[in-house]
């Protein structure tokens, strides 16, 4: 990899040090975490150590921590109509969710389409708060409980949600509120009991883990979401099947060390992604930044060439050897308008341009250098080609 330069933590960020040797040790370790003897109690051990550390990521009780597959489980696991409390049935009717959600989320997942309402965002991509209150107020009206999912931040811009806000008024009308926070962990400060949500769900491997692991973590240990799966009791009965404990573990090890070093990332990393852009900017005036006048994730970065389609941007830019990806890339390298751009209403000209780089842990000055010289290398040509078109 020395001569690339790699651009996609939002895809999946490289493993940590720490987290690939996690998962080494428990490897090599056999073990079932529900077995009573040595190696299975360490096995167990193993499990309770990573999820201490992903509760505290964001800043949750332990218990409330169900480790599941990836970040899509976590929330197909949430968003469901049949939950209980304290033993007793909890039965959801409706779920709101925003225009500019991961798809499982956009689709609803357990939800029955036809009980499935997006809510708009303005034109930087934030959920419409007026849009929500009308919502609430109109479900609330007639009976019906709600489920509202909102990501805390989003994964093609790195445009941050009114998280908060949004559970304080769902809160009001009886709401339970969900926010998938798989892009915002370990980037930014993330505190379930300050944002005030219910459920939050995860993914290891975009924190510098291992892919195969993730994580719902519920306020409330008491708040049960239905199964996806029927099975054996694991994770107090919450999420059926053998853990993956070398997943589990290296999610552990990389949820410490993103917590650890989150105070000095956080700036660190916004240089180099706002070095990156002005350079850009300023040698490329034709280069639009998308979303750079708000509050987004620190290592994210939304930009498009005018008339040089997305697809041929990043094949160009990855054979100079500069990783970075298209619209939301993480859903099989398919490459079409992005749904969270047009729900933005961004230009469909600008928006089929739109090209993501996202840095993270690993990234450093030289990769900004590296970069810059590919973008100096490729974009003229693109851009001549794009003008003669
Ligand atoms: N939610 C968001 C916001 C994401 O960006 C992604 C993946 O890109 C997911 C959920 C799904 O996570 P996973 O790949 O672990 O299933």
């Amino acid at each position: 990899m020395n001569d690339r330069t790699y651009l996609d933590h939002n895809a999946t960020a490289p493993a940590r040090p720490q987290a690939v040797a996690a998962l080494g040790a428990a490897l090599a370790a056999a073990g079932n975490g529900s077995a009573i003897h040595g190696e299975g109690r360490a096995a167990r051990a193993r499990i309770e150590e990573a999820r201490g550390h992903v509760a505290a990521l964001v800043g949750a009780d332990p218990r409330g921590v169900i480790f599941t597959s990836c970040g899509t489980e976590a929330d197909a696991l949430a968003l469901t109509p049949a939950y209980a409390r304290g033993g007793e049935p909890l039965a959801l009717d409706t779920l709101l969710v925003t225009a500019v959600e991961h798809a499982g989320v956009l689709r609803g997942h357990r939800f029955p389409p036809e009980r499935v309402e997006l809510l708009p965002v303005d034109a930087r991509g934030r959920l419409r708060l007026d849009a929500l209150d009308e919502a609430l107020a109109r479900h609330a009206g007639a009976g019906r409980r709600v489920l509202l999912s909102v990501m805390l931040a989003n994964n093609e811009t790195g445009v941050l949600q009114p998280v908060a806000e949004a559970a304080r008024r769902a809160h009001l009308q009886g709401a339970l509120v969900h926010t998938d926070a798989v892009q915002a962990a370990g980037r930014i400060g993330v505190d379930m009991n300050a944002l005030g949500v219910d459920l939050l769900s995860l993914s290891a491997h975009k924190i510098g883990g291992a892919p195969g692991a993730g994580a719902l973590v519920v306020a409330d240990p008491d708040l049960r979401p239905d199964p996806v799966f029927a099975g054996g009791g694991q994770e107090r009965g919450r999420r059926a099947g053998s853990e993956n404990v070398p997943a589990i573990a290296a999610f552990g090890a990389a949820a410490a060390c993103a917590l650890r070093d989150l105070d000095g990332e956080i700036g660190r990393v916004a240089a180099l992604r706002d070095g990156l852009e002005s350079a850009l900017r300023c040698e490329f005036p034709e280069l639009v930044l998308l979303v750079g006048d708000v509050d987004r994730l620190p290592n994210t970065s939304c930009i498009a060439l005018p008339g040089v389609p997305a697809e041929t941007m990043v094949i160009a830019l990855d054979l100079a050897g500069l990783a970075t990806s298209a619209g939301a890339a993480c859903s099989s390298g398919k490459v079409g308008p992005s749904h969270v751009l047009d729900a933005m209403g961004v230009p469909e000209r600008i928006a089929r341009s739109a090209i993501r780089l996202s840095f993270g842990w690993s990234s450093d000055e030289a990769d900004v250098e590296r970069a810059l010289g590919v973008f100096r290398r490729v974009l003229p040509g693109l851009l001549r080609r794009a003008r003669a078109a």
